[in-house]
């Protein structure tokens, strides 16, 4: 399904069940009944009466957000308590049963659909549209938020969404204790963002004064999901308390850069000149660096090697090149990589050091807060982690147990479609649309603020978050956020009942239940807490995680932990790199489990992420062909192979959403820092390493190939 605007305002009132209202032609069906009537008070508000063949009866259908019932939905008012940003005004005429006016509550999404609303096509109701509209929501277009109990009638502007919030949870997990974090407060965020920045420019100084490369690009980003996942500390992003203090992944990544930094390589003159390059670099570093006599006598006698074969062979082919550098890295890699070690490990370890001394203040920035505002800060230390509860329970957003001080005003204006939320001059920017879903979020899952009052500081204080987290630079951060199409999800839910994301943000997520990084900031918004926090007894599952090796790794061990102990069906759809050179350790330890049910492989340049950075970047750049294969593969216990397995059906289904949907493909570009261009030269870099996510841009025919490889594996 594509999603653009030109979709969405050409989206005809008439639309029959089991007709792709996605048309962009959107004429009613030949072959379906006409719609009977038109709702002259509901149209505007989206809503036409069409017929049901199966049931033989009418309902109603809302094309502004997809949503159908058999009765006639009902028109109410605006109301500024739940929905005081009028963000959510869209549902103007959308039907609310009477629950819904009474306060909300945070388990709608949690508790089975009921009353009128329309579940999955084997749940309740027989029918549901076969190929779901591109939905859209109305957002106000002004800043409505100086006071929210004022009415205010803002003018609508449609726009299109990517999530399917109604979708109800099916995951049954242990009950989570509330985290031992402080709620979000703008002012300490503000520290952590600018102590963040200041350990960016520390590691690139570091890099560049020891090893004279930079710092390369992803690896502080990966460094933190890294250390995230063996981390105690008491902040939510910075690490501060993790052993060993030399990251694997950050040791790793500077001493793949080591001499220099290689890119990928297009023609035949980039490959001479990176063999060069690398040559004379090796050579530097082994007369420079305190190397062994031996180590010293075999670099020095490869480069020269090199040397003059470069002399010599003026005929030389991009292959023939390219051999010839992968020869040289051989031999001299190793040495290179003993002469550099001890300093590559000091980087290492200073830079967790630092981030230590920097959690430690932004800690002290939040306690100078709550002191600032008469709140006892003793408080804080008396407050302990409680134990993890047995009780089984529907999963539920994460609490924090620490106080909260009172928050400052965060001004929201529009400019170029943005919202931009201000506070003390920082500007974080979203699109409409997903302020609009942030609210929703928000509505669904926040406890304490029905009015609304602390949802612009909480949601200024998470967008700032992910800036923080995952860099300002230019394609910075996106290959570690991309997510799956539309399409995907919603053949996962329709085929295998997913309804939970293990790996999002309240940004990126389809589902109005997952897991996301930061349970402090994220909870209002729905975040079950960090994947490796939830213990899930049932329920299926999607997973698509940051492309680095220790937390997939670590998920791994958790999802086989977790299939071992349940006998309810428990299923997860993994997406991951089909990384080969070398081989991801997660990839070969699922492909060996014996929970795998299934495995199959999308090719390169054959299928596409959205965009890492979705909630601010333009319709057009939002889909992104992916450089790598994506490996799908099924974990299920017994439970969940008998009731979700992977049927050829089921399968075939989901492929066929996978299918790019017609798409003009993206102008070639970087997408994240293993696959981008290398700023200097133009060119683009090596095929990454394992802990390197890449999703690119490149043009194809986009078909699907069909290639059987094995009986258990099958290539698309
Ligand atoms: N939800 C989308 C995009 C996934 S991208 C999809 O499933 O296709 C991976 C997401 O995982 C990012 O948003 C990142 O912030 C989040 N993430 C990082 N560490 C995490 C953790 N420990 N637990 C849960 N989510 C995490």
């Amino acid at each position: 399904m594509t999603i653009n605007k030109t979709q969405v305002i050409s989206m005809s009132t008439n639309h029959a069940p089991g007709q792709a209202v996605a048309s962009t032609s959107a004429q009613p069906s030949a072959t379906s009944p006409p719609v009977t009537q038109d709702l002259p008070d509901l149209l505007a508000a989206g809503w036409c009466k069409c017929w049901s063949r199966r049931e033989k009866r009418p309902y109603y259908f809302n094309r502004f957000t997809n949503q159908s019932l058999w009765e006639v939905p009902t028109t109410v008012q605006h109301d500024s308590i739940s929905d005081p940003l009028g963000l959510n005004a869209a549902p103007v005429g959308s039907p609310r049963t009477t629950d819904d006016s009474a306060p909300r509550k945070r388990s709608s999404t949690e508790e089975p659909t009921a009353g009128l609303k329309r579940g999955r096509s084997e749940d309740v109701t027989p029918i549901t549209p076969v190929t779901p509209a591109p939905r859209i929501c109305k957002v106000t277009t002004e800043a409505p938020f100086a006071s929210p109990t004022s009415k205010h009638k803002a003018p609508l502007v449609a726009f299109p969404v990517f999530w399917n919030l109604e979708v109800p949870s099916n995951v049954v997990a242990r009950e989570m204790p509330p985290y031992l974090l402080f709620p979000p407060h703008p002012e300490a965020e503000l520290c952590r963002a600018q102590l963040t920045a200041r350990l960016r420019q520390h590691y690139q100084e570091l890099c560049q004064q020891r090893e004279g490369i930079d710092a390369p690009r992803e690896s502080f980003n990966r460094w933190m999901l890294e250390r995230k996942v063996r981390d105690r500390g008491t902040d939510p992003m910075l690490p501060s308390d993790c052993e060993p203090a030399v990251s694997p992944s950050m040791f790793r990544e500077i001493l793949n850069d080591i001499p220099i930094r290689l890119s990928r390589i297009k023609h035949r003159e980039d490959a001479k000149r990176q063999l060069f390059k690398y040559a004379e670099a090796a050579k530097r570093m082994i007369e420079s660096r305190n190397a062994t006599p031996d180590s010293r006598k075999i670099v020095k006698w490869n480069v020269e090697d090199t040397f003059n074969w470069l002399r010599k062979e003026l005929s030389a082919t991009k292959e023939d090149y390219l051999e010839r550098l992968d020869h040289l890295r051989q031999q001299c890699g190793p040495h290179l990589a003993d002469v550099a070690k001890e300093s590559v490990e000091g980087i290492c370890a200073k830079l967790y050091h630092l981030a230590c001394e920097y959690a430690q203040r932004v800690r002290s920035r939040h306690l100078e807060i709550l002191r600032e505002c008469n709140l006892p800060p003793d408080e804080v230390d008396s407050v302990t982690t409680s134990c993890m509860e047995e009780r089984a329970v529907p999963c539920h957003p994460a609490r924090l147990r620490l106080p909260e001080a009172p928050l400052p005003r965060v001004d929201l204006h529009v400019e170029s479609e943005q919202a931009c939320l201000r506070h003390r001059g920082e500007v974080v920017r979203v699109n409409q649309n997903y302020l609009a879903k942030l609210e929703q979020l928000y509505r669904l899952n926040c406890t304490d603020d029905s009015r609304f009052e602390k949802f612009l500081p909480r949601v200024w204080c998470m967008l700032r978050r992910y800036q923080t987290m995952f860099g300002l630079g230019a394609h910075e951060g996106l290959g570690l956020h991309g997510a799956l199409p539309v399409s995907v999800f919603e053949a996962l839910h329709r085929h295998f009942d997913v309804t939970f994301e293990c790996f999002a943000s309240p940004l990126n997520c389809y589902f109005a239940q997952y897991c996301s990084a930061f349970p402090d900031t994220d909870g209002y918004f729905g975040s079950r807490g960090t994947v490796l926090d939830l213990f899930p007894a049932s329920g299926s599952f999607e997973v698509n995680p940051p492309f680095g090796e220790e937390l997939m790794n670590s998920m791994v061990d958790h999802f086989e932990n977790l299939l071992a102990a349940s006998t309810e069906p428990l299923s997860f759809v993994v997406f991951v790199p089909e990384w080969r050179d070398p081989a991801t350790p997660a990839l070969l330890r699922m492909e060996e489990s014996c929970f795998k049910r299934r495995q199959l492989l999308v090719l390169p340049f054959e299928h596409e992420y959205r965009h890492g950075a979705q909630h601010v970047c333009r319709s057009e750049e939002l889909h992104i062909r992916a450089l790598h294969g994506t490996a799908i593969l099924f974990l299920q216990n017994d439970a969940a192979y008998a009731r979700w397995g992977p049927t050829p059906e089921r399968i075939r289904a989901l492929l066929e959403a996978y299918r790019p949907q017609g798409r003009a493909p993206q102008p070639a570009g970087p997408a994240d820092g293993t696959a981008g261009g290398d700023e200097a030269g133009g060119e683009e870099s090596t095929a990454p390493s394992s802990a390197g996510g890449t999703t690119g841009s490149i043009e194809t025919g986009g078909k699907l190939s069909e290639r059987k490889e094995s009986s258990d594996d099958e290539w698309v």
